[in-house]
C-alpha cells in the first residue's frame, strides 16, 4: 500500500475540541481511507500555555502533565489523552509522526545578565555594537516540573542568541558571547548572511551538554509516547551536523531507521538539494517549490502553463526524497507564510499529489475536514476539498500499474494509470483544466476490448467508452478535474 501522511491539525484548531481526543476518534476512519502516517502537532508545553500551537516550546518534558504556564494540559489536551491518541492510532496500524521543535525555546523562567553583541537583522554576520552586558531571558529550570525526568538547567551557555532585551521592546538580535565564541552556528543556506537565528532563545548545538540532553530527551520521548517517525521543524535554522548525530543516536538506540521528514522552508531547489546532500539519506524534505507552483497556478488561472506544474520541484529532480503537500498550518489564511492555494485549484493540486506514483503526499486537515476560525476582524471559512475521500480510496487501491503522462497542452493535462491485468476494476485516467472545457486522448490499454468509464467526481455526467485498443477522448469541464474509472471500481471507493 502506498504511504500517505495526514497532517492532523491546523493553526486555529479550537482547544475546546481537544485534538488528541479527536485524533483517537478518527483513527478508524483514517485507517479506512489508507492513511499510513498521522502527523500530530508539537505535544509539549508552549510558552503560551494552552493557547500555544506548540512551536514556541517552553518545556520539552511537559506533555501536558505539569502545572506550568498557567495550565496542565496543552492546547491539544493532557499527556494521558495524547498517549491514548497514539495508542488508538497504533491499534489501527497508523504510524505517529511527532513534530520535533528544537531550534529555540520561549518563556524563560528568569533573566540573566550576559555579555552580548548586537547584529544587523539583515546581515547577522555584521556586528553593530561593542560587547555589552544585557539582561536577557535565557534561564530555564521549569519549577513546575521540579526536576522530574531531567534536572537540566538551560542558561546563556546553551543558547546562541536572543531577540530582545528585557528592559525594552526594541527590535533587535543579540548574539550571546559564550564558550563557542561570537559567531553563529553553521547552517545550510545564506539568507540574512546566516539564518541560524529565527526567534526566541536560539539553541546552541555546539555545547555538548545541550546535544547530550537533547539525545536523552529524544530517547525519553520515543519511549514515553511510542512515536515512530519525526517531522523536524525549521531545519534551515539548525546545524545539519546536530540532526545527523541526533538521528544516528536514536536509530542506533532503537535499532531502526525512523522515517523522518524535515521542513526546510525554501522555494529554491538548490538549498533543498544541498540539505539532502549533507544529510545523506537520513531525511526526506517537504516539496516547498511544488506548493509554491500550486499557489501560483491557482492565482494565475489560465495564464499558468499546466505542463510546468512540476518545474524546479523535488518531485521532478529527486522524487524519492519528495514529501508533497498542497497546504499546511503555515500557509493557511492569516498565517505568516500565507500562500493558500485558491479553492478552485485544490482538487487539481490534491489529484497531482495523491493520484500519481511519485512522492509521498501529505493531506492537510482543513482540506479534508474543513475549518472555520476568526482572527481579528476576519472570519475564515475553509470548505473541504470535493472528492478528497475518493482520491484517497483510489490511491489506497489502484496506484499500481503503468503511469503515462499527457502533459501536452498549456490548459489541459492528463495522466492515466493502466492498472493491472488481474484486477478488472483497476485503471484510471485523470484530466485537469485551468481554462475551458477540454479533453485528452489517452490510452488506457491493458484490458481486452472496449471499456466504459465514468467520471467519479460527477463533474461530467456522460459515460465514455474506449475503442477496442482502450483509447478514448476523456473530457473535463472548464477549471475543473475529472477522474475516469470503470464502473466496477465505484463500489470500492464509496
Ligand atoms: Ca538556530
Amino acid at each position: 500500500m502506498p504511504l500517505t501522511i495526514f497532517q492532523f491539525f491546523h493553526w486555529y484548531f479550537p482547544k475546546e475540541k481537544n485534538l488528541w481526543n479527536e485524533a483517537a476518534a478518527q483513527a478508524e476512519h483514517l485507517q479506512f481511507t489508507g492513511i499510513s502516517h498521522v502527523w500530530l502537532p508539537p505535544a509539549y508545553k508552549s510558552s503560551a500555555g494552552d493557547n500555544g500551537v506548540g512551536y514556541d516550546v517552553y518545556d520539552l518534558f511537559d506533555l501536558g502533565e505539569f502545572d506550568q504556564k498557567g495550565t496542565v494540559r496543552t492546547k491539544y489536551g493532557t499527556k494521558d489523552e495524547y498517549l491514548n491518541a497514539v495508542t488508538k492510532l497504533h491499534e489501527h496500524n497508523i504510524s505517529v509522526m511527532a513534530d520535533i521543535v528544537l531550534n529555540h525555546k520561549n518563556g524563560a523562567d528568569e533573566f540573566e545578565t550576559v555579555k552580548v553583541i548586537q547584529v544587523d537583522t539583515n546581515d547577522r554576520n555584521k556586528v553593530i555594537s561593542k560587547p555589552e552586558d544585557k539582561q536577557i531571558s535565557t534561564k530555564y529550570y521549569f519549577p513546575g516540573r521540579n526536576k522530574k525526568y531531567s534536572d537540566f538547567v538551560w542558561d546563556y551557555k546553551t543558547f546562541t542568541g536572543v531577540d530582545a532585551c528585557a528592559e525594552s521592546n526594541e527590535k533587535c538580535i543579540y548574539k550571546i558571547v559564550n564558550d563557542y565564541g561570537d559567531l553563529w552556528d553553521d547552517v545550510v543556506g545564506d539568507e540574512f548572511g546566516n539564518f541560524d537565528y529565527l526567534l526566541g532563545a536560539d539553541i546552541e548545538f555546539r555545547n555538548p551538554a545541550v546535544t547530550a540532553e537533547l539525545e536523552y530527551w529524544g530517547k525519553w520521548y520515543v519511549e514515553t509516547a511510542g512515536i515512530e517517525s519525526f517531522r523536524l521543524d525549521a531545519v534551515k535554522h539548525i546545524s545539519a551536523k546536530f540532526y545527523k548525530e541526533w538521528l544516528d543516536c536514536l536509530n542506533r538506540v532503537f535499532k531502526k531507521k525512523f522515517f523522518t521528514v524535515a521542513e526546510y522552508w525554501s522555494q529554491d531547489i538548490k538549498y533543498l538539494h544541498e540539505y539532502l546532500d549533507v544529510m545523506q539519506g537520513r531525511v526526506q524534505l517537504f516539496d516547498v517549490p511544488l506548493h509554491h507552483n500550486f499557489f501560483e497556478a491557482s492565482k494565475q488561472g489560465k495564464d499558468y502553463k499546466l505542463p510546468d506544474i512540476f518545474k524546479d520541484t523535488l518531485l521532478q529532480s529527486r522524487p524519492q526524497s519528495a514529501i508533497t503537500f498542497v497546504d499546511n498550518h503555515d500557509t493557511q489564511p492569516t498565517q505568516a507564510l500565507e500562500s493558500f492555494v485558491d479553492f478552485w485549484f485544490k482538487p487539481h493540486a490534491n489529484a497531482l499529489i495523491l493520484l500519481r506514483q511519485q512522492g509521498i503526499p501529505v493531506v492537510f486537515y482543513t482540506d479534508y475536514y474543513g475549518g472555520s476560525y476568526t482572527v481579528g476582524e476576519n472570519t475564515i471559512e475553509l470548505a473541504p476539498v470535493p472528492n478528497l475521500y475518493k482520491m484517497l480510496k483510489i490511491r489506497q487501491q489502484y496506484l499500481d500499474g503503468e503511469q503515462n503522462d499527457y502533459f501536452d497542452h498549456p490548459n489541459v493535462i492528463g495522466w492515466c494509470n493502466k492498472g493491472s491485468g488481474e484486477n478488472e476494476a483497476s485503471g484510471f485516467g485523470v484530466v485537469l483544466s485551468n481554462n475551458e472545457d477540454g479533453f485528452k486522448e489517452m490510452h488506457l490499454g491493458n484490458h481486452n476490448g472496449a471499456k466504459t468509464f465514468v467520471d467519479i467526481t460527477n463533474n461530467v455526467q456522460d459515460k465514455i467508452t474506449t475503442n477496442d485498443e482502450g483509447t478514448a477522448l476523456f473530457t473535463v469541464k472548464g477549471r475543473n478535474i475529472s477522474i475516469w474509472m470503470k464502473e466496477a471500481a465505484l463500489e470500492q471507493i464509496k
